[in-house]
């Protein structure tokens, strides 16, 4: 690989919009519009993985979507390698699936429990005609298998047969057949016990090593992302309101949503849980359909001042690496 391609983003991400028109409640009104993305834009580079956080309802599930082309952006750009993906067709965005692929929150979701996992796994293989026959694809899959800590002796099982750990690890070695350059991870260990997340963040840590791959990882816990996350994006109603590296978001968030979303975690970690005293916000998150005006954040916001409620406040670098959106910072 070129030096210049190594110093290049992988993935480049430039003012991605996403949004959903609503049915018309009745003929007299325009229909409802949900802006669930609304301008997002960062930088992912080989090997690294950044990690994007928020609650329920954020966005961060539409941008991963959006940036894999599984729902078409309204607006924006995804330079995957240089090649904007928004601009292909469906027929010239196949060659580039091969190299993107995401990995669920709930593997069984995407598994058909009547097919075993080990046709599961070889699907990939055959679709994008990486092994040309049966036999050699039983191989790689068990080799697969090895990769991510499964017993390749169960490659006839069902779905069904296996705990939750166990098929987020076969959703995993589905994603990675096809050996992919580029992997969403939408909330891949959300469903599971907290003992069996840290086996799995470990071993996709380790798969990242080995494979040289490159994850945008959304989770709605700062604490899940902490310890695989190089950067943080943290967004809000459909924008990025923080954008800095890991060690600058946990040891000194900037933004008051950041700040409460780190309170709001029960930190095993004496020094994080002294540094992070719990800020309750008040109200409930707005609607994407119905959005404030000014900064989106002002109705929850312990900080606002007039200016927030009608200015929006713009994302801007304020200290090195370290972007925020608020006026106060
Ligand atoms: Fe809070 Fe105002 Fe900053 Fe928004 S701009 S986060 S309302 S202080």
């Amino acid at each position: 690989m070129s030096t210049s391609a190594l110093r290049s983003p992988l993935l480049r991400v430039r003012g991605l919009v996403k949004h959903f028109h609503l049915p018309r409640r009745s003929l007299f009104h325009a229909p409802d519009v949900v802006r669930a993305v609304d301008g997002v834009s960062f930088d992912i580079w080989r090997g690294k993985t950044l990690g994007l956080v928020g609650e329920s309802g954020c966005g961060k599930t539409t941008t991963g979507r959006a940036i894999l082309q599984l729902m078409r952006p309204t607006a924006g750009a995804v330079y995957f390698e240089g090649t904007d993906l928004c601009q292909l067709s469906d027929k010239d965005l196949r060659p580039f699936r091969k190299g993107i692929q995401i990995i669920f929150q709930d593997p069984y979701a995407s598994l058909d429990p009547r097919v075993t996992i080990g046709t599961a796994i070889a699907e990939p293989l055959m679709i994008h005609k990486i092994c040309q026959t049966k036999e050699e694809a039983r191989e790689r899959v068990q080799e697969l298998m090895r990769r991510v800590g499964l017993n390749p002796y169960f490659i006839n099982r069902y779905p069904h047969e296996f705990s939750g750990g166990q098929r987020q690890r076969i959703g995993i070695a589905r994603a990675l057949a096809v050996d992919p350059d580029f992997v969403v991870l939408d909330e891949p260990v959300s469903s599971l016990d907290v003992s069996i997340q840290a086996q799995i963040l470990n071993l996709l840590q380790d798969l990242q090593a080995e494979m040289d791959l490159t994850y945008l990882f959304i989770a709605h816990d700062l604490r899940v992302v902490r310890h695989i996350s190089d950067r943080i994006a943290v967004m809000y109603l459909g924008l990025i309101v923080e954008l800095a590296r890991g060690l600058d978001i946990y040891d000194a968030p900037l933004h008051p949503y950041t700040q409460a979303l780190l309170s709001a975690v029960p930190w095993t970690d004496p020094r994080l849980a002294r540094q992070h005293q719990r800020i309750i916000l008040e109200g409930e998150v707005s609607s994407a359909a119905n959005l404030p005006s000014g900064c989106r954040f002002h109705p929850r916001c312990p900080m606002a001042e007039d200016r927030c409620r009608v200015e929006a406040p713009a994302l801007r670098e304020v200290r090195t690496k370290h972007w925020v959106a608020c006026h106060l910072v």
